[in-house]
C-alpha cells in the first residue's frame, strides 16, 4: 500500500522528468486496444479458473497471454498492431453474425448489413434476383448488394 502510495505521488504531485519519461517512452508505442482487453478478459477468467484447478498448463497460458499483452502494448510496429485489432474484430464480428443470422430470418425479408455504417437492414423480397442498389436509411449510403431470394409469383386464375 505505501509503495503504490510513493508511486502515486510521484506521478501525480512530483517529478514531472519521470511523468515526461514516461510520455516520451509511451508515446510511438502502440498502447491498448479491443484485444487487448478481450485478452485481459480472457486472462481474468484463466486466473478465476485456475484457483480452483491450480493447472501449469493453465499458468504458462496465463503467462503467454500476459506476455502477447505487453508485447502488443509497448509495440512500436503499430501498422501491424493495428492489422491483428482489425483481424481480431472481422472474427468477433463473424461470430457475433452467426448469432444474429439465426435471431432475424423469416421468409418474407432479406437482411443485409450497410457496407458503410454496419446497420442491419430489413428489405422486402424483390421480384427478381441479382444486384440490387440499396440506400442504407440511418446513414445514407447506397450500396450494391446481391439478392439471391426473390417473390414467389403465385398466378390466380379466375374460375370460369
Ligand atoms: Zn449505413
Amino acid at each position: 500500500m505505501t509503495k503504490f502510495l510513493i508511486f502515486y505521488n510521484i506521478i501525480n504531485k512530483g517529478d514531472e522528468k519521470l511523468r515526461q519519461r514516461l510520455a516520451n517512452f509511451m508515446k510511438d508505442r502502440y498502447g491498448i486496444d479491443h484485444l487487448y482487453m478481450f485478452l485481459f478478459t480472457l486472462y481474468f477468467i484463466l486466473i478465476i479458473i485456475n484457483i480452483f484447478i491450480n493447472s501449469f498448463i493453465l499458468t504458462v497460458i496465463e503467462l503467454i497471454i500476459v506476455a502477447i499483452m505487453f508485447y502488443r502494448m509497448f509495440s512500436k510496429n503499430k501498422y501491424k498492431r493495428s492489422r491483428e485489432e482489425k483481424a481480431y474484430l472481422k472474427i468477433k464480428d463473424n461470430i457475433k453474425s452467426i448469432f444474429k443470422k439465426n435471431k432475424y430470418k423469416d421468409k418474407e425479408h432479406i437482411y443485409k448489413r450497410c457496407s458503410k455504417c454496419k446497420t442491419n437492414i430489413r428489405l422486402p423480397l424483390p421480384s427478381s434476383i441479382g444486384f440490387k442498389y440499396v440506400t442504407c436509411p440511418k446513414c445514407k449510403n447506397k450500396f450494391k448488394t446481391l439478392v439471391l431470394r426473390k417473390q414467389k409469383v403465385e398466378l390466380i386464375r379466375k374460375k370460369g
